[in-house]
């Protein structure tokens, strides 16, 4: 597809790039932290199953996907940023990302799995956090 050719950035562009990736870490990383604090008990980087999940219990049957809020255009966020280069490019990533991850969730409730996106944006309050990760996971100790 030609709109997976390497991107031509700007210095700029990739500076802001660089931080959105360690954002999105720090994001996981609240996540399991809160995961962990609750007693929950997962795996990281599910290769084998459908779209990888952040996080995920196969056995419980449930998983994770953390969203950066840019790459997976939350809607509505002031996170998901267009970049004002190459805006066809970036409308159709995103445009993308979003189909991948509608399909990956469809695959996985099918198989049975109980499915919740976490949105970076929603990682600042801890507390917030915690209570939307307390009823995603109840009934699944
Ligand atoms: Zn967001």
């Amino acid at each position: 597809m030609k709109n997976d050719r390497p991107l031509p950035l700007d210095e700029k562009t990739s500076f802001k790039l660089s931080k959105v990736k360690q954002a999105n870490t720090s994001t996981e990383l609240k996540v399991r932290s809160c995961l962990h604090k609750l007693g929950f008990r997962f795996r990281i980087r599910n290769k084998g199953l459908p779209g990888s999940p952040d996080i995920a219990n196969r056995r419980k049957k449930w998983a994770i996907f953390i969203n950066g809020c840019f790459w997976h255009h939350h809607e509505g966020c002031k996170l998901a940023t267009l970049p004002k280069n190459n805006k066809e490019f970036w409308l159709a990533k995103f445009k993308r990302n979003k189909e991948r991850d509608i399909d990956v969730v469809n695959k996985l409730r099918s198989m049975g799995f109980n499915v919740l996106t976490v949105w970076q944006c929603e990682t600042n309050n801890g507390y917030m956090l915690s209570l939307k990760l307390t009823s995603f996971l109840s009934g699944h100790h």
